[in-house]
């Protein structure tokens, strides 16, 4: 039982010494996690397998976390299965002699294809007993089907599809094909895969020769004691993750000296892209102005466009996405006109940018929605309709140097000597060092007119180093939305749908929202949204979300029952929203029990704004988010400073 306290990584495990891991001791430890909602516990029972991959077979370490995680490899690799669910169901039909419509009907009813294909393996009689599947083969083969390109790829890679399947006992059926659906279902997000990781490294150091002696570290030390070394570890790994999100570079240096001495090995390096700081909402220049009293500080424009990360080694070159993806083929334009920009004494960097839609006969910056229909990967330069021009507004690394850890202040200037700007192509972005309410006011005046969201404002000399993926306080965003509402948009995940009626049947006509409780890892429902929509946009959800409906809620969405919508979606998209303010709600759930024990918290008026791509449901709003936007409401405070007064 991988979950007992006093768990042993070589007595409980199902495997010996130097065997390959059979793919079934994976399996059950998911099994075990799949229906806990306590965060710890999941943490604890996946450390425990970690432990035994650590002692026994620690070669097998990566392959596993990966396969947690339901990825083939860092991001901006851009590996995918590209594995269709019916080329599933085929695997399914064929290799049990159930028929599609059957499949299909089942599939329907459970809303899950790895149950369907769990159950469907019971009928399954086998002449020949298969060799069992073991974790790193199964990686192999998962990794080998999504590099398989061309004409006959597809049935190449039901071929091997279907000889994995056929192989697998228990459970294992239901987790192979939901990992080739790309949904492993077990509400398991990536910094808890992190924390089981650095636990299991705590308990059982890895670099240890075999019979190792310290199998449970947690017993020779204190409690407190355990714990900050502990905290400490998952520190290291999650700092050191955000410099280097690339498990290929981390796993094998932490088998080899252990979570301390990694921030020696893997830094942050052009090529490899990191996940970027971001910004603090404010309610107003007064907010600001009170947030940085004593301060310096600069203000810059909000350009509104994509964020690129543009890396150079040399000749190599690539720009990455705010989510570490490879955008490099987006953009040959910008490439191929870096020359433009860097000046001879640039032999490698990371610049931190915003991308915009430009107009080229009236030199001025168009509109987010027109830099959204740019082809997305690999655009030919002669073809762009859609000109852009690039805003540069940090340098995270310089010739060989991490700068991060330098002064905002500094930083800007090497990126001024050694950059330069170009019409129409490259631009600093437009700044401003004041401390004076009327001239940030009217800065943000100009940046609206400028076609921008409003102002970044950033500390220039003390607490103004580089925080990597970070919603920092040094960075706070003055946006336009202040003027009109609470100060900033929402971007929340749809979790159900309403059907419509009268002019919206046929498509949802509402649907159930949530913002993201990072500390519980829950979705909380914040809102029903039926406004904003134009019938296409409906049209275009309906027939998105249909792929996406399952039989019933997740674990780990909170709702109140009046809420249910008729039907529930996986979480997979965010969604931008404006409101006109948020108040106290005796249904929602969103930050339950942050601003009041009973009462979650509800926005009034949404409207939906846009679709956020480049979002994954982890950064959508959190819960610490939406109070603080609730408490930062002028009526709140005013509230607020009434009762303290009256006492
Ligand atoms: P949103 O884009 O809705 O404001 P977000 O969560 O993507 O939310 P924020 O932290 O709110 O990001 O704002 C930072 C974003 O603004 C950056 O990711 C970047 O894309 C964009 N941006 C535009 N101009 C600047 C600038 N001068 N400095 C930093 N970021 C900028």
């Amino acid at each position: 039982n991988p979950s007992c306290v006093d768990y042993h990584p070589i007595k409980n495990a199902i495997w010996s010494p130097g065997e390959k891991i059979p793919y079934s001791a994976l399996t059950r430890t998911l099994l075990e996690i799949e229906d806990i909602s306590s965060r710890l516990k999941i943490i604890e029972i996946l450390s425990n397998y970690f432990r035994s991959c650590i002692v026994l077979t620690p070669d097998s370490l990566l392959a596993s976390l990966y396969l947690c995680l339901n990825k083939l490899g860092p991001a901006y690799e851009g590996l995918e299965l590209g594995v269709a669910e019916t080329s599933l169901m085929k695997v399914i039909a064929q290799s049990t002699g159930r028929t599609m419509a059957q499949i299909k009907a089942d599939i329907k009813e459970t809303g899950d294809i790895g149950l369907v294909a769990e159950k469907s393996r019971t009928n399954q009689k086998m002449l020949f007993q298969p060799a069992p599947l073991t974790v790193v083969g199964v990686f192999q083969n998962l990794k080998e089907i999504s590099q398989m390109t061309g004409h006959a790829s597809q049935s190449m890679k039901i071929e091997k599809i279907k000889k994995m399947f056929i192989a697998c006992k228990d459970t294992e059926a239901r987790y192979l094909i939901r990992s080739l659906a790309g949904k492993l279902r077990i509400g398991l997000a990536e910094m808890s895969v992190l924390q089981a990781l650095a636990l299991a490294c705590a308990k059982t150091p890895p670099n240890q020769s075999f019979p190792p002696k310290q199998l449970n570290a947690a017993k020779n030390m204190k409690e407190d004691a355990f714990k900050s070394y502990y905290d400490d570890l998952v520190l290291i790994l999650k700092s050191t993750y955000c410099e280097c999100p690339n498990y290929d570079l981390i796993i094998p240096v932490i088998l080899k000296v252990g979570i301390k001495k990694l921030p020696e090995h893997c830094k942050l390096t052009p090529g490899i892209p990191l996940k970027p700081m971001l910004a603090h909402p404010t309610k107003g220049v007064q907010e600001v102005l009170d947030r940085f009293e004593g301060l310096k500080f600069t203000c810059e424009w909000k350009y509104d466009g994509e964020r690129a990360q543009i890396h150079i080694d040399g000749k190599n070159v690539h720009i990455y996405s705010r989510n570490q993806e490879d955008n490099t083929s987006k953009y040959p334009d910008i490439i191929s006109r870096l020359h433009l920009c860097r000046t001879d004494s640039v032999e490698s960097c990371i610049l931190d940018c915003e991308t915009v839609a430009w107009d080229t006969e009236t030199k001025t910056i168009l509109p987010f929605q027109v830099l959204s229909t740019r082809k997305r990967k690999d655009a030919k330069e002669d073809e762009i309709k859609v000109q852009v021009s690039v805003y540069m507004f940090d340098l995270l690394y310089f010739n060989g140097e991490s700068l991060i850890k330098k002064p905002f202040l500094e930083r800007r200037n090497i990126l001024k000597q050694n950059f330069k700007e170009s019409e129409g192509q490259f631009y600093f972005a437009r700044s401003l060092d004041t401390s004076t309410m009327e001239e940030v006011q009217e800065f943000l005046e100009e940046s609206v007119k400028g076609n921008c969201e409003g102002l970044m404002v950033k500390t220039l000399e003390k607490d103004a180093t580089y925080e990597i993926a970070k919603r920092s306080h040094n960075w706070l965003k003055l946006k336009k939305d202040y003027l009109e509402g609470v100060g900033d948009t929402l971007d929340v995940v749809v979790i159900g749908g309403y059907l419509g009626k009268g002019k919206r049947t046929g498509t949802y006509g509402g649907f159930l929202l949530a913002c993201y409780d990072q500390e519980n890892e829950e979705y909380q429902s914040i809102c029903k949204i039926g406004t904003g929509f134009t019938d296409e946009n409906l049209q275009n959800h309906t027939e998105f979300f249909k792929n996406h409906v399952v039989p019933h809620p997740k674990p780990y969405y909170r709702f109140e029952d009046s809420l249910r919508p008729d039907h529930w979606f996986e979480p997979v998209q965010v969604w931008e929203i404006k409101c006109a303010d948020l108040s106290l709600s005796p249904v929602h759930r969103a930050a339950l029990g942050i601003v009041d024990p009973q009462k979650g918290i509800s926005l009034r008026f949404p409207r939906f704004i846009r679709i956020r791509e480049d979002k994954t449901i982890e950064d959508a709003t959190s819960a610490q988010q939406v109070a603080d936007m609730y408490s930062n409401q002028d009526q709140i405070k005013n509230q607020k400073f009434a009762s303290k007064t009256v006492e």
